[in-house]
């Protein structure tokens, strides 16, 4: 089976992740029956600061023809704030990306990396974050009057709740999750009272999925406190990008967290969730486990290929048993550059895919 892969490498710390990436992909397209073809479409900062804009039309074609995207991480220190950051909310809104997925998982090797004490940390941390990722704040309903007042409305529509909401129950109940949590903040905001009650009208068609609401406040200190208690939490769009930063300080480094920008059956982008991390680029210490594991997930959720997916997983495990990334403290492993550490994964998953 062929499938065409859009690259989108971006700035900072971007191109070297994306770059880690590729190599994963090629020993997919070596070892299985998969036929991987890439295709580059640039954005971000440095594409601005060439051509005056962050998203150039040829990319968008480019990503629109393939049947997946890869996406680095954009933004430069020295240019005008959200320019770059504005490709990626275009490229949400085109493609209609509703489902922002963000797994958040320990690793057995990084539970001494997790900032928790044990009682906190439990059986072990595995939930997965499923963010409304085109309406709320993000709509892009406001804008200023005379410098001085600035306005962005919190936007949902019953067709937006009733699509995200319906995704994470279908979520949990293929992964066999016997809980869903919604957060919102339904005491106060108008938009999540009516999420809340199309979360209650949709769950009753699934009987056998215990519900929980929490107020995104409170929510903010049970992650912290009872991480292992949850497994599909779906909320909003800004609650969601703040829980799962939060979130993802929990599994080791920001550099760990991997995350897929979902329409489904449609063109979709695969990220780490961290940035271009200007402060270490050209560096060569960037972990690319967040980018090897966001395509893990483009295994399982656009090419439908979830035997590799876990493959993926499985190489980066034993890689963590051998050496880490200088964002990881690490007394007794080897520290490995970025390349180093794709290179390892790269060996792991040959081996893995041959068995
Ligand atoms: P954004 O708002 O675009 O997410 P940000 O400035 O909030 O960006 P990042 O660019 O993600 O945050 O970086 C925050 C810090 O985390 C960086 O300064 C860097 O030290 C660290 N970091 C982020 N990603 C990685 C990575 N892959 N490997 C190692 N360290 C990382």
């Amino acid at each position: 089976m062929k499938i065409k892969i859009a690259l989108t490498k971006g700035d900072g710390i971007g191109p070297e992740v994306v770059n880690e990436g590729i190599k994963i992909l090629k020993v997919i397209s070596d070892y299985t029956d998969l036929e991987v073809e890439f295709q580059e479409a640039p954005a971000g900062g440095n594409v601005w600061k060439e051509t005056g804009e962050s998203l150039p039309k040829k990319s968008i074609d480019i990503i629109k023809n393939s049947d997946v995207l890869l996406f680095g991480a954009i933004g430069l220190p020295n240019i005008p704030q959200g320019v770059a950051e504005s490709a990626i909310l275009r490229l949400r809104q085109e493609l209609d990306l509703f489902v922002n997925l963000r797994p958040i998982k320990l690793y057995r090797s990084l539970k001494e990396q997790c900032p928790l004490k044990d009682e906190f940390v439990g059986e072990g941390i595995d939930f997965t974050i499923i963010r409304e990722n085109t309406e709320g704040l993000y709509a892009n309903v406001g804008g200023f009057l005379k410098d001085e007042v600035a306005v962005n409305s919190m936007v949902y529509t019953k067709n937006g709740c009733e699509r995200i909401l319906r995704y994470a129950y279908e979520f949990a109940k293929t992964h066999k999750h016997t809980k869903i949590t919604s957060v919102d903040k339904a005491n106060i905001l108008k938009p999540s009272q009516m999420w809340r009650n199309i979360f209650k009208q949709i769950g009753d068609e699934y009987p056998n999925l215990e519900q929980e609401n929490y107020y995104i406040d409170a929510f903010c200190q049970w992650i912290i406190r009872k991480p292992y208690a949850f497994e599909t939490v779906v909320t909003g769009n800004l609650f969601g990008d703040i829980i799962s930063d939060e979130a993802a300080f929990l599994v080791g480094s920001l550099g760990m967290a991997s995350s897929g920008n979902i329409h489904p059956g449609k063109v979709s982008m695969y990220e780490p969730i961290h940035g271009s991390a200007p402060d270490i680029a050209g560096k060569e210490i960037a972990n690319p486990i967040g980018t090897i594991l966001s395509i893990k997930l483009m295994m399982e959720e656009s090419i439908r290929k979830p035997k590799i997916g876990i493959k993926i997983e499985k190489a980066v495990e034993l890689a963590l048993d051998e050496g880490r990334t200088k964002d990881i403290d690490n007394y007794k492993l080897k520290t490995l550059s970025t390349s180093q550490m794709g290179d390892l994964i790269a060996n792991k998953l040959k081996q893995e895919l041959k068995s």
